[in-house]
Order: C-alpha cells, then structure tokens, then sequence
C-alpha cells in the first residue's frame, strides 16, 4: 500500500519502463479483467489505474465539492491519502482510514470521475504515483491497464497493448456488471464518459508501436490467450 500525498507533483524524469506491462483501453472492453487474469498467470503485480482517478472522485464528492470544478480538484488532490495495493487478488482501495473499494464502482464516481481525469496536475501527481508503485513493486513486472499507460506513463514499456471492443459490445459487457442497472442508461453513460475521456487522452487509436487486441469477436479465455500471446512476442523480442 502506497501514500500518494507523500509524492512530488511533477513528472517523473527516471522511469523503470522494462517492469510495466502497458494495456490501455475504453471501459468494457474487458481490460480489467482481461489483465487482472494475465497477472495472475503470469505471477506479476496488478495496477489499475482507473482506481486513483476514481478514489479521487470519490474524495471530491466526500467533501461535498464538484469535480466540475479544477479547483476543488486540485485541493482534494493536494490532501488525498489513497492506498492502492499491486496483488491481482486484492483489490482493496482506501482513502486515509475509508475503505472505498466498493465505493467508487458506484455509478455516482463513474459519473464524476471525467472531471478529475481532466485535470492536467492530477495527471501528473498519479502518474508519478503509478512509476513509483511499480519501481518498487515486489513483483518482476506489473501489468498497469489504464487510458495513458501506453502513451504517457510508459511509452519505453517493452509490452504496449490496446485492448478494444465495439461500442456496442463494450456497453452490453458493462450493463452485464451492473446488474439491475438500466442497460440504456449504462450504454449512455458509458459513451458519454468515452466522449469525455478521449478528449483528455487518445485511447480509442493505438499509437505507434502499440499492439492492438480486438476482443469484439473474443470470449473471455481467447481475450487472455490474445493478450499472453503478444506478452511472449515482445518480451522475447525484447530479451532479444
Ligand atoms: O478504468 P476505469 O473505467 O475504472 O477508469 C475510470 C476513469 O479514470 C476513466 O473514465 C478516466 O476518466 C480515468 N482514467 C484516466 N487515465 C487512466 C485511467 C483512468 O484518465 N490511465
């Protein structure tokens, strides 16, 4: 467990790309999961990076503030104690002494979490938080899956993935989660927090040398082989 208000606020300048495992993606193309599982089978260290932006949603609305609002933001942000473990089996999120793993699932952080992500000071104090974690992680690689890990918090990564789907596909895969969630309304959050998210980050296109993985037409199993099998053909290129 990590402490971000202990970190710097500017980027990092020294970044141990060779442990990062990169997988960037929209919500529901199945990433979580998808590198949740690959950790797991691979004995690696599990970052969701989605998870910071929602704890500090999360700690926005707990001081009764707006994430419309940068400057509630920043303050919320300059004073945010969040705790993010790296064990694919334990997910467990907590704000100082506030577990909020279930929490920021909610679809009131989901629909607020856009304003914080846009934030271009959060950005770098997170990203300087993910470097950190993984720099130190016990593990010898951590698959970080996110929208900017691959482009921005770890360019140098030997392995860089986008995990896609259809839009429609990725809204029936997320109302399946939600369960006793509207699936129009859940399609139509999702899409509007797309639209919201790719305006910050690009993550509907790979960039270059970005390995693209489309799970349209892929169940879960198929997803991981996918996904390992890029894994294998990069680390051995890369161990040369
Ligand atoms: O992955 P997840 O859907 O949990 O991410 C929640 C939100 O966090 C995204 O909608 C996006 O606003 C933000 N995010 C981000 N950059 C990342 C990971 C997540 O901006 N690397």
């Amino acid at each position: 467990m990590t402490d971000l208000s202990s970190s710097p606020t500017s980027e990092a300048s020294v970044t141990d790309a060779t442990k990062f495992i990169a997988i960037d993606g929209p919500a529901g193309s199945g990433k979580s999961s998808v590198s949740k599982a690959v950790a797991r089978t691979l004995g690696y260290g599990y970052l969701d990076t989605g998870s910071a932006y929602r704890a500090l949603a999360w700690h926005v609305l707990d001081r009764g503030a707006d994430t419309d609002d940068a400057e509630a933001v920043r303050a919320a942000a300059s004073d945010f104690p969040v705790r993010l473990g790296l064990d694919p089996d334990d997910r467990t999120v907590r704000v100082g002494e506030a577990e909020v793993t279930e929490a920021i699932r909610d679809p009131r952080v989901s629909g607020a979490v856009s304003g914080v992500a846009r934030v271009p000071e959060v950005r770098a104090q997170v990203n300087e938080l993910f470097r950190r974690l993984v720099s130190e992680a016990p593990y010898p690689a951590v698959v970080v899956e996110g929208r900017d890990i691959t482009t921005v918090v770890a360019p140098d990564a030997p392995v860089r993935i986008l995990l896609t789907a259809a839009p429609e596909v990725r809204a029936a895969r997320r109302a399946g989660e939600l369960a006793g969630e509207n699936a129009a309304a859940v399609a139509a959050a999702l899409h509007k927090r797309d639209a919201s998210d790719s305006a910050v980050v690009d993550f509907l296109n790979a960039a270059e040398g970005v390995e693209v993985v489309d799970s349209t037409e892929l169940d879960f199993p198929q997803t991981i082989d996918a996904v390992l099998t890029v894994i294998e053909r990069l680390r051995g290129a890369h161990r040369g």
